[in-house]
């Protein structure tokens, strides 16, 4: 594990604390999620649900989860054998990719991406086989057919899909999901996927693969609490999918966490139960805030490439004189204050993304402003 050092997240987050910046690198919201779920967590707290919980979550949880599955994707699921709480989506991840490969499996995946993919690919002992997304003609980020075609082959084991994407924005289009599912049915993979940002769509829609022909029962769905309940600190997770995929991340889930969250599970269940209201404020607040990035970003001189879904732009530095985003991201707190981060550390190919940097919207409009006001002391 010697060559992934330090996450990108933790040293932008210190470099703003020392120095004060408008923290827009990692991705966290600074408001609180909804008063329901955080009164529920109190009352459970005071009320003794402090002990070990069931290891695939309390049964009120797995309920909450498959209704929601069921409510928002028209996926049903059994809550007593096809889910699992996880610590987070991050130990869902790990914990599908731990339990589907073998050492020398491949893993077919998009970069950029998140950064715990290449960690728990590595620690599995299986290979990545990234394919590369390309801001295309309208800006929208891309890959090639025959690129995705070359990386499935013999030992080709799982395809991991985040969709909506972080860090691009890029929301998958059923068409490109199509050619995705057809490749996996083709070659029988699995696919693990990370829909955390579910929610976060502005334009299209979200279809989740596993409502895809034939994906159903090859399929690992992952989400969390964090990003639709704007509660990252709470690493309440799941993965849904076919009882045999689910035991296996069980098997798994017993010796990284066994069980974690016991208090903020039931609160997470109240959350997912909250009406439709919630879910489309929550988007249509994340949308003005895009927005609004969006168009200072422009004004501040920044190529913007478009964000379609997830709490996050991408943007192109050329046009400010930058080159490469790392040197960009590390020098930007001193020249007007502001953190971001730089999107090439997300690569294999870390050519594709050397000028492209990435900004977090999920933060209160007046320190958007605020940091569209610094950003353009850069012009
Ligand atoms: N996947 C993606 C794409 C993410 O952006 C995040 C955000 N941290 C995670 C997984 C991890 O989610 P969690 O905090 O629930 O572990
Ligand atoms: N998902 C968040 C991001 O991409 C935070 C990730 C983290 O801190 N590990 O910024």
């Amino acid at each position: 594990m010697r060559p992934f050092g330090t996450t990108i997240f933790s040293e932008m987050s210190a470099l703003a604390a020392r120095t004060g910046a408008v923290n827009l690198g990692q991705g966290f919201p600074d408001t609180d999620g909804p008063a329901e779920m955080l009164a529920a967590a109190a009352e459970a707290l005071a009320g003794g649900a402090n002990q070990y919980p069931p290891l695939p979550g309390i049964p009120v949880l797995r309920h909450a989860i498959t209704a929601h599955e069921q409510r928002f994707w028209g996926l049903t699921r059994d809550p007593d054998s096809e889910v699992v709480v996880t610590a987070g989506a991050t130990e869902a991840i790990a914990a599908a990719i731990l339990a589907l490969c073998e050492p020398g499996d491949e893993v077919v995946c998009f970069e950029p991406y998140y950064d715990s993919y290449a960690a728990s690919i590595t620690l599995a002992g299986a290979i990545r086989r990234p394919v590369t997304l390309r801001p295309g003609p309208s800006g929208r980020y891309e890959f090639d057919e025959a690129e995705l075609r070359a990386a499935f082959g013999g030992r080709t084991r799982l395809v991991l899909l985040n969709t909506p994407h972080n860090p691009t924005g890029k929301v998958f289009t059923r068409a490109e999901l199509d050619l995705i599912a057809e490749l996996c049915r083709e070659h029988d993979t699995y696919a693990v996927t990370d829909e955390v940002y579910e929610h976060l769509v502005f334009e299209s829609e979200h279809v989740p693969l596993a409502s895809l022909p034939g994906m159903r029962e090859r399929t690992l769905r992952i989400s969390s609490a964090g990003k639709t309940f704007s509660c990252t600190g709470w690493k309440v997770g799941w993965a849904t999918g076919p009882a045999p995929l689910v035991s296996a991340v069980q098997r798994v889930k017993q010796f990284l966490t066994f069980v974690n969250a016991g208090p903020l599970q039931p609160a997470v269940a109240v959350a997912l139960g909250l009406p439709d209201a919630y879910f489309t404020g929550f988007t249509a607040g994340l949308r003005e805030r895009r927005d609004r990035l969006v168009s200072g970003l422009t004004d501040a001189g920044l190529a913007v490439l478009p964000s379609e879904g997830t709490y996050f732009v991408t943007a192109d530095i050329r046009p400010l004189g930058g080159t490469d985003g790392i040197e960009f991201c590390r020098e930007l707190p001193d020249r007007c204050g502001v953190v971001a981060v730089p999107t090439q550390v997300f690569y294999d190919h870390q050519d594709a993304g050397r000028h492209l940097i990435r900004f977090a919207f999920c933060k209160r409009l007046d320190v958007i402003d605020e940091a569209v006001s610094r950003l353009k002391k850069l012009t």
